[in-house]
């Protein structure tokens, strides 16, 4: 342990972020980083707790108070090695993570948990600046070839540890460029593209081949790589969005929220997105319906294009301030939670459900909608019931619909061959062997365990590698 008493002496400190004036006018990472004394002490922070909940809150199960205890000594060489023992990408998560870690520090309980995520992004970010990340060349190789479909978190981390394992490892994109929702969902501002590029480099210096404009179940037959490979990991994600089928939902301006993010990552890599298909928000009235991470990126997104106004509606009840925490510590709370986003200016509205967009010339101009109320009936389960005379309106040119999404596609490559399904639609496969119902057809990441985490994704992709090494060799060195 750092320093006993420095959780006393020493207060809590993060990485801040730009102005809102400044930060609004670029689509660059804003985050200040901290200087390395200051990293340092708040490495001393930690208590060192005899049960570390920080470690089982996190889903990587990052070894926190071992590396905060080593940036407090100015070990930083080995807090990185330590950093990369349980995750393959520390600065996509020291950026983007919801940190539930820091929820389950037992300093939470006071609401000053250890900067984790700081600490985190800190010791990984200084490694690639002294040069000390390297590829990690496996000692032997094998004779086994796995093909890993899909370049989002999952499919990076599962093709990362096989190819360490000494296998040849090929990933399989259908988009033009590697990296999945990182790449083509989550703005710049949040995290900058050149990162995942610098891990491909690392990637093909470990013997990864990338293999882009490659649709399996499209323009490569699934049965092809099967044939071709002795075993196959799906990480295609989740990427059926969930609709809003109400009256006028074909108007002009009504859009899926990726089909709007996905533009403005283009824009920002340099490609030229054509007119007629451009969804722009500058000087438009916005709403947007969702409230999760994707819901919060149309918004930041929308103030950096210059729209006259942001509205995001979320279905569910404002959640409390604050949590209660005899009753969710170490637990992740349900609380409400204001973005860097929604700090750059929206208005945000609360049990509001969409009833029907009303157009003018069939671009969408206005949305009905009515206020709800949420109740548990007597089996438990939350029930929803319009409140009687509550219908209102939205004035709107741009809707961008962020109510997430419900399951993998299911046509071509799934379909094709019948692996099997969980009731909700996703890949079934357990969490001991990531196997499906198909020998040599493994599943992992958001398309296996539904929409979820970055952090979640990369676990399940190292997970998913042990299983498969375990699966071609009889036994696997890789960790768990
Ligand atoms: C807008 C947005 C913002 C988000 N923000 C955050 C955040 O701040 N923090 C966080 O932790 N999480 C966030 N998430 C969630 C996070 O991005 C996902 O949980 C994570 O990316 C899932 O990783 P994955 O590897 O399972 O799938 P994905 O990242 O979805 O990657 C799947 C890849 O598979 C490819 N693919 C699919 N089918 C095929 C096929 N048949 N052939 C070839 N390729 C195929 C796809 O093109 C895609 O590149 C966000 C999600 C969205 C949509
Ligand atoms: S990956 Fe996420 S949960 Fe784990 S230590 Fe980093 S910020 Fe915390």
């Amino acid at each position: 342990m750092g320093k006993a008493t420095g959780f006393m002496e020493i207060d809590r400190l993060e990485r801040e972020y730009e102005p809102v004036e400044d930060r609004i006018k670029h689509f660059k990472e804003f985050l200040i980083p901290l200087d390395p004394e200051k990293v340092s002490a708040q490495g001393a922070r930690c208590m060192d707790c005899g049960i570390p909940y920080c470690h089982q809150g996190c889903p990587v199960n990052n070894l926190i108070p071992d590396w905060n205890d080593m940036i407090y000594h100015g070990k930083w060489r080995e807090a990185l090695d330590l950093l990369h023992s349980t995750n393959n990408f520390p600065e996509f998560t020291g950026r983007i993570c919801p940190a539930p870690c820091e929820s389950s520090c037992t300093l939470n309980i006071t609401d000053n948990p250890v900067a984790i995520k700081t600490i985190e992004c800190s010791v990984v970010d200084r490694g690639w600046s002294e040069g000390w990340i390297k590829p990690e060349l496996p000692i032997k190789h094998s004779d086994k070839k796995v093909a890993v479909i899909g370049s989002g978190p999952s499919g990076l981390a599962c093709a990362q540890q096989l190819a360490r394992a000494g296998h040849s490892v090929v990933v399989f994109e259908k988009n033009e460029r590697i990296g999945g929702l990182l790449r083509i969902g989550i703005p710049d501002f949040k995290m900058e593209k050149t990162l995942i590029d610098r891990r491909m480099a690392q990637m093909q210096s470990e013997g990864v081949e990338f293999r882009t404009n490659s649709y399996i179940g499209k323009n490569i037959s699934i049965e092809k790589l099967m044939n071709d490979f002795d075993a196959v990991a799906f990480c295609g994600g989740s990427e059926t969005p969930r609709d809003l089928p109400v009256s006028g939902r074909q108007l002009k301006g009504v859009h899926f929220a990726m089909e709007f993010l996905s533009q403005q990552n283009d824009r920002v890599s340099g490609k030229i997105v054509d007119k007629d298909v451009e969804i722009i928000a500058k000087g438009k009235k916005v709403l947007v319906i969702g409230g999760g991470d994707t819901g919060s990126d149309c918004v930041g997104t929308s103030n950096r294009q210059g729209a006259m106004s942001v509205t995001q509606l979320e279905l569910l009840d404002q959640p409390p301030e604050k949590e209660n925490k005899a009753l969710t510590w170490p637990n992740w709370p349900m609380k409400l939670r204001t973005s860097s986003s929604h700090q750059e200016g929206c208005e945000r509205n609360w049990s509001v459900l969409t009833k029907s967009f009303e157009g003018n010339n069939g671009n969408v101009n206005k949305l009905n909608c009515v206020n709800v109320e949420w109740y548990k009936d007597s089996n438990g389960r939350m029930k929803m019931v319009e409140v009687e005379g509550s219908e209102f309106s939205f004035q709107a040119d741009l809707v961008l619909l962020a109510m997430g999404f419900v399951h993998p596609i299911h046509e071509g490559l799934i379909n094709d061959l019948k692996v099997n399904l969980t009731p909700a639609g996703n890949i079934d496969a357990n969490e001991a062997k990531y196997q499906t119902s198909i020998e040599k057809f493994f599943a992992a990441g958001d398309s296996r365990r539904g929409q979820s985490l970055v952090v979640w994704a990369i676990k399940e992709g190292r997970q998913c590698a042990h299983s498969i090494d375990n699966f071609l060799m009889g036994s696997s060195e890789l960790p768990r």
